[in-house]
């Protein structure tokens, strides 16, 4: 106003919808006249510091807003507003053009999964080139053919809060993820060739000397077996706005801070009612997170990394390893997606004769983006799989588990759950066919 900034407080003006913010526009910041930094060895941080990134968001907020050191009472968490994967794929559109760049950071909170996955079917579908990384949390609806379809739309990606890898502090923290579960996800994303990141913490309140070597050993584990590539340890901080901020005694802490400020005062001064301080952890699990990071040093014994004596781990030293193997089954949910991302089979019908009966088999053979594939399965399946295969191509609208199985059924007269928990089928789903 009159050439000066003025602050003009119109409450009956409402601030904008995520929906209606537009596309954000960097034309004007030259970033070609600036050089890339590569900051640190971490592949993560790396990614953050060098080259150039597209920022963009799919959802304003967090949609789990209760970990309990996060400032879930203030909007920029509290309010959690996605927007259609449509939109997000045209703003993606929109950037590719004025900026000529195809890489996306997705700056989120917490990039939802069942967006990510229609995210990533309409960079499919629209035929985009793109790349692409994000905020996660480690949800178990990160299935192996989730992870295979986000692959396959150019994430790269992902980081997500491990925070302190206890069963007991993680459910203090109210993360609503397992030890167990963040393994299963991570070992999912890295099969499909996403590269993971953890937020690791240490000195949440309570925690106990024992609690913080057995979370070490958990991140040792994880990366010895390679389905964590990268991470770095945050101690713990209080914050205003979270649950263990705003109601310190029941997280056992005593608060030295008088100021609580209207947005996000993060290190508020504090002590455990133990006495125990965590800062004495700092650089023993900095360097050893730093040597796994580079695929040394896992056969140490983890008191080797601190200068003062620590307790001996209780975890199991293949702890990870079986709770990987001994993964329970799961089976399909019929309103699951069914996606192909494979070529045209090409099929050829062989005529065997096998004591004395002669069966009819189709040879089939697929180009994926990486491989070529060939299987063999009887006759009928292999007509009934081309014809299906042409069908999810042409077909405007996506297919469901149920109506695939449907028409397999009356197709081939023939039991669905032979067929898709065959070898074949297995080999097909490791290429080609998605349930997501
Ligand atoms: S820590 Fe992350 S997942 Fe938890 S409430 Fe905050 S933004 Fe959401």
């Amino acid at each position: 106003v009159n050439n000066q900034v003025s602050y003009i407080n119109n409450p009956l003006i409402k601030d904008y919808k995520f929906s209606e913010v537009g596309t954000p526009d960097y034309t004007d910041i030259k970033l070609d006249n600036y050089i890339s930094v590569i900051e640190v060895v971490n592949p993560m941080h790396r990614l953050w510091s060098d080259g150039r990134w597209n920022k963009l968001t799919m959802a304003h907020g967090c949609y789990w807003g209760k970990c309990t050191f996060c400032d879930i009472s203030l909007d920029y968490i509290k309010i959690y507003e996605p927007i259609a994967a449509k939109q997000i794929v045209d703003r993606m559109e929109e950037l590719i053009e004025s900026t000529q760049n195809t890489g996306f950071h997705f700056v989120d909170e917490a990039a939802p999964p069942a967006l990510m996955r229609e995210v990533a079917l309409e960079i499919i579908r629209r035929k985009l080139t793109v790349t692409w990384w994000t905020n996660i949390r480690f949800e178990k609806s990160f299935s192996l053919d989730l992870c295979r379809l986000l692959k396959a739309s150019g994430c790269i990606a992902v980081s997500g809060g491990l925070e302190v890898a206890s069963d007991r502090l993680l459910k203090l923290i109210d993360k609503g993820v397992t030890v167990e579960q963040v393994a299963v996800v991570n070992r999912n994303f890295t099969e499909a060739g996403i590269m993971v990141h953890a937020y690791l913490m240490y000195g949440f309140p309570t925690q106990t000397k024992q609690e913080t070597i057995d979370s070490l050993e958990m991140v040792r584990q994880m990366f010895e077996l390679g389905i964590l590539q990268s991470g770095f340890w945050h101690q713990f901080a209080m914050t205003a706005h979270s649950p263990v901020g705003l109601n310190p005694e029941k997280y056992d802490v005593i608060n030295h801070s008088t100021e609580l400020g209207t947005f996000a005062n993060n290190d508020m001064i504090h002590e455990e009612k133990s006495g125990l301080l965590h800062d004495q952890f700092s650089f023993g699990l900095k360097k050893s997170l730093f040597n796994y990071m580079h695929g040394v040093g896992f056969e140490l014994s983890l008191n080797e990394w601190f200068d003062f004596k620590v307790p001996k781990t209780s975890i199991k030293p293949n702890h990870i390893e079986s709770v990987l193997n001994n993964e329970t089954f799961t089976t399909h949910k019929s309103t699951q997606k069914v996606i192909w991302l494979g070529g045209k089979p090409q099929v050829e019908i062989v005529t065997k004769t096998k004591k004395g009966k002669t069966f009819e088999n189709a040879v089939l053979q697929f180009h994926t983006k990486q491989d070529y594939l060939e299987i063999i399965v009887d006759k009928e399946i292999g007509e009934w799989l081309v014809e299906f295969v042409q069908f999810l191509k042409e077909s405007p609208k996506t297919i469901s588990y149920q109506q695939m199985k449907t028409n397999f059924e009356e197709y081939t007269q023939t039991d669905f759950e032979l067929f898709i928990y065959s070898k074949q089928a297995e080999k097909l789903k490791e290429n080609a066919l998605l349930i997501v």
